[in-house]
């Protein structure tokens, strides 16, 4: 039955979000999201774009595969041979949508596209009646819709519901409105579409003015049923609508708003770290909801008030988002089980081999240091699950420092295909002379984007973990390493960097060269 006051949601991290983190993340990772983003009662997940590439196009097809309740999407352009693509995608998805966009305003027409008016709204109607003829449910966006002429939107609109489109999409794509003026667009587009019910108004916000929750939120008061957005608010420039942020927006001020959502708030927090790992955009401790510090009470009065009573200064629960601390720390003596559940807590589905691996891993570590936090664990199945990609070339055998007087050098030994293979390079200092001598190895010299080492917890028995960003042929990818001993932890990371360069290299469809072709692929 259709529930006028249930608000759907609609994840794009993995298209929108990933556009822009700046890291491409390989489909093993996307499907990682997607299951917890499917586990918290995400409505639809926004898996890619499947006509960019091939890559793009299996990734599609790989969630379609994997999920069964939420809706999976596959984004495309209004031309034939992205529809077409899109839909095949999608084919093996239990509940499929087809995405169909096209800007409507009249910068984006006359310098973008280069199309009247008129040509844009007969694109719309052979785009969208194609989508439909292919796939039961189509979404329409109109692009840049904050700047379009609203006469103009409501005939775009009209176009795409009479040509099959049961969802219609207000995008702010370029962060421009403000929450007032947002309302009245979405209220006159409603009320002039006057569309047949069951069809869903939709807003896609972006955060450049910092606008996208308060114009998401001012939205749902128009009658809007859907909100796009990504997790952490991670996306191009100031990035999309944090969905965290409009979810509990929702939950707080249900007094205001009275609308239901389907989803679990336990799980964002959980959802937020996965996405921040796995696409290596830190969440700030100030950032709402789900941020460091988002329940933390500093100044001693606010202390005094909420020990006297939280709702003094709290008006959610550090719990209702998931962000508690674990309540025991897993040691020596845990079983599979309770690192298990521990996992699945922290928002990790790994099949059995790969929990196997973990376990044995987290068993080693425990031998070293006897207890592992949330943040070792993490930093294991960073290291040593993920950066695990079908096209991974190399592993580290062995490696040894030799910090002399003004001079270091590194001998590394990796294997490729169970071949060892081995370099030696002098440096400036033991990280780098170690990251030469591993480029002459692997003959290829990426750009280091960034190099960072923390501490996994606070405790003086922490392990570090580096995270190392490498770039090259225009793509960027992430390693992370975790060991007891930087140097380790750091030669690890860059070895896992250069595998995931292969991965994402695959996923794009372009080939690793040292040549100055340093080509952004589309
Ligand atoms: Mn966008």
């Amino acid at each position: 039955m259709f529930d006028s006051n249930r608000v759907y949601f609609f994840d794009t991290t993995l298209r929108d979000g990933e556009q822009a983190a700046g890291v491409n993340l390989n489909v093993a990772e996307k499907l990682q999201i997607a299951k917890q983003l499917e586990k918290m009662g995400i409505d639809v997940i926004e898996a890619g774009f499947p006509a960019a590439s091939p890559g793009d196009f299996s990734c599609v097809q790989t969630i379609s595969r994997e999920l069964r309740k939420t809706t999976v999407c596959g984004l495309a352009r209004t031309r034939e041979g992205d529809v077409r693509a899109a839909a095949q995608a999608l084919i093996p998805a239990e509940n499929g949508r087809l995405h169909v966009f096209l800007a409507t305003s009249p910068i984006h027409m006359e310098y973008k596209l280069r199309m009247t008016p008129e040509a844009v709204l007969a694109e719309i109607r052979s785009g969208v009646s194609l989508a439909r003829s292919l796939m039961p449910e189509v979404e329409f966006s109109a692009e840049d819709a904050s700047r379009s002429d609203v006469e103009f939107l409501i005939k775009a609109f009209k176009i795409a519901v009479e040509s099959g489109a049961t969802i219609l999409n207000i995008p702010d794509t370029v962060g421009y409105a403000v929450p007032e003026e947002f309302y009245e667009l979405c209220k006159t587009i409603i009320e002039g579409v006057n569309a047949p019910e069951g069809v869903i108004y939709s807003v896609h916000a972006h955060n450049d003015l910092g606008l996208a929750t308060a114009n998401s939120l001012a939205a749902l008061r128009a009658g809007v049923r859907q909100v796009e957005g990504t997790i952490n608010g991670m996306g191009e420039r100031g990035g999309n609508s944090a969905l965290e942020e409009v979810i509990m927006g929702i939950k707080t001020r249900a007094d205001f708003f009275k609308l239901n959502t389907n989803v679990d708030t336990k799980r964002l927090y959980p959802v937020s770290r996965l996405v921040s790992r796995i696409s290596g955009v830190v969440v700030p401790p100030n950032k709402a909801v789900v941020g460091a510090n988002a329940f933390a009470h500093e100044a001693g009065v606010h202390q005094h008030g909420v020990l006297a009573n939280r709702e003094t200064y709290e008006i959610m629960r550090a719990e209702d988002v998931g962000s508690t601390p674990a309540v025991m720390v897993l040691g020596k003596h845990s079983g599979r089980h309770a690192f298990k559940d521990r996992l699945e807590f922290l928002g990790y589905n790994l099949d059995d081999d790969q929990l196997t691996k973990a376990f044995e891993s987290f068993k080693r570590l425990c031998d070293e240091k006897k207890e592992a936090t949330d943040g070792d664990i993490e930093a294991i199945i960073a290291d040593e699950i993920f950066s695990i990609t079908p096209e991974a070339h190399y592993e580290l055998k062995d490696y040894t420092v030799f910090v002399g007087a003004g001079m270091t050098t590194a001998t590394i030994v990796l294997t490729r295909d169970g071949l060892e293979i081995k370099d030696a390079a002098t440096g400036n200092g033991p990280v780098d002379a170690a990251y030469s001598a591993i480029k002459r190895i692997i003959g290829l010299a990426p750009k280091l984007e960034s190099f960072k080492i923390a501490a996994t917890s606070e405790r003086s028995n922490a392990m570090g973990e580096a995270m190392v960003v490498l770039k090259i042929n225009g793509l960027k990818a992430q390693g992370n390493g975790a060991s007891t001993d930087v140097i380790k932890a750091s030669v690890r990371a860059y070895v896992n960097a250069v595998n995931r360069l292969y991965s994402v290299a695959a996923v794009k469809d372009v080939k690793l060269t040292n040549g100055s072709a340093d080509k952004t692929p589309a």
